[in-house]
């Protein structure tokens, strides 16, 4: 019994979001069917929605930033019962086997994580998976993120793939209070990194292209704030940060953030632009950087998800967020506005909204 969806889909790389119907697969043994409430819109959103990393298939229903209620369990369920709130982030299965799997690196599940949309579920005929620009989502109950009662529902969605995309480089590199540290790219992940980083005790410097976001900067806790396109403002940074994270979509000099590290510094590379504007960084200017290291990051898995999400609700750690109706030309605009930067700092669509 295929479970009947409906949402607002992309049918062309330059389209608009229109109301799109299409179904998912069924409720099984382990699965759990959430009836979503809110959808963050992540830039990874665009980029795939856009074709900006290859040919993605359409319709494209985007969203992996998911929070809302359990409607309906299977029959082995017993982490979930039927009332409970639930996220979804960027993973909806992995074989749970693996070596990786086992040590809850479900991201690098050896025999393909699948992912939330555009991916295909070898576990269901290799059907493509739809997002959660969605009334509902069906999703095995071990990759589903438990939500405590007092969160602050439109404001945990983010935090499913901004969220522990910059708590798990941030843990990874064990940053610790005093440390001088950066963040480049202040945007959804940008702004819940310098959260992090801030309750950590760290002294963060921002790095961005626009004056508008030099007082938020500031309010979240930053000690500095530094606009990229004021050639002044870069001058004497360099040797200063023992972690630096990249959440930049655009293309820029990974090397002149590699070169603000002490020796030894550790940079994080979470921001993926698209294809055509991918950086990239000579290994020469790496053999001669003095043991400064740079690792790229992909999101976080199950068991760390839960723990950011937990630590995030506890400690009041939220995406600052607008929340926008269920049709097809709000988020449309959304996108707009995301690649305009125009955005402070999340779009989070109320799927309650939806016709
Ligand atoms: P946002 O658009 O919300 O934020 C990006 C920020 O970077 C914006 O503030 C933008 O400014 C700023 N920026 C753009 N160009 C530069 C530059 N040259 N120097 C400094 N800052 C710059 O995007 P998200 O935070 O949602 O996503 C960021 C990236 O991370 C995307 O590429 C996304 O695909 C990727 N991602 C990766 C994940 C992973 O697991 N590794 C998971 C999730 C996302 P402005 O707004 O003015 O343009
Ligand atoms: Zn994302």
């Amino acid at each position: 019994n295929r479970v009947p969806s409906k949402g607002l889909a992309l049918f062309s790389k330059d389209g608009n979001f229109e109301p799109y119907e299409f179904s998912r697969h069924a409720i099984g043994d382990n699965d759990i069917l959430i009836d979503i409430l809110y959808s963050g819109i992540c830039h990874s959103d665009i980029h795939a929605g856009r074709s900006e990393w290859g040919n993605t298939s359409y319709p494209f229903v985007g969203g992996h930033e998911i929070a809302g209620r359990v409607a309906q369990t299977g029959k082995n369920v017993t982490k979930f019962k039927v009332g409970d709130y639930a996220g979804i982030g960027c993973i909806i299965n992995s074989c749970g086997q693996c070596d990786n799997c086992k040590q809850g690196l479900e991201q690098f599940c050896e025999k393909g994580m699948v992912g939330t949309y555009g991916s295909h579920d070898h576990f269901h005929d290799n059907e493509i998976t739809q997002g959660g620009y969605a009334n509902n989502y069906v999703v095995s109950e071990n990759h589903a993120i438990k939500i405590p009662q007092n969160a602050d529902m439109k404001r945990v969605a983010p935090l499913l793939c901004a969220g522990i995309t910059t708590y798990s480089p941030i843990h990874f590199s064990k940053v610790k209070k005093d440390d001088n540290v950066a963040v480049a790219g202040f945007g959804g992940l940008g702004h819940m990194a310098v959260q992090y980083l801030v309750a950590l005790g760290a002294k963060v410097t921002v790095f961005d292209i626009t004056e508008e976001k030099r007082a938020d900067a500031k309010q979240l806790g930053a000690v500095k704030y530094v606009n990229v396109n004021n050639r002044e403002e870069l001058k004497g940074l360099e040797n200063q940060f023992s972690f630096i994270i990249s959440t930049i979509p655009a293309k820029y000099d990974p090397m002149m953030y590699v070169r603000m590290l002490k020796m030894g510094g550790e940079m994080a590379i979470v921001g993926l632009p698209a294809n055509e504007n991918v950086p990239s960084i000579s290994i020469g200017s790496l053999v001669f950087a003095s043991h400064r290291k740079v690792y790229g990051s992909l999101i976080g898995g199950i068991p760390e998800t839960q723990e950011m999400l937990d630590y995030s609700v506890a400690n009041n750690i939220y995406p600052e967020v607008e929340v926008i109706n269920a049709d097809g030309e709000s988020v449309t605009n959304a996108y707009k506005k995301v690649i305009d930067g125009k955005v402070k700092f999340r779009y989070v669509i109320d799927m309650k909204t939806l016709k």
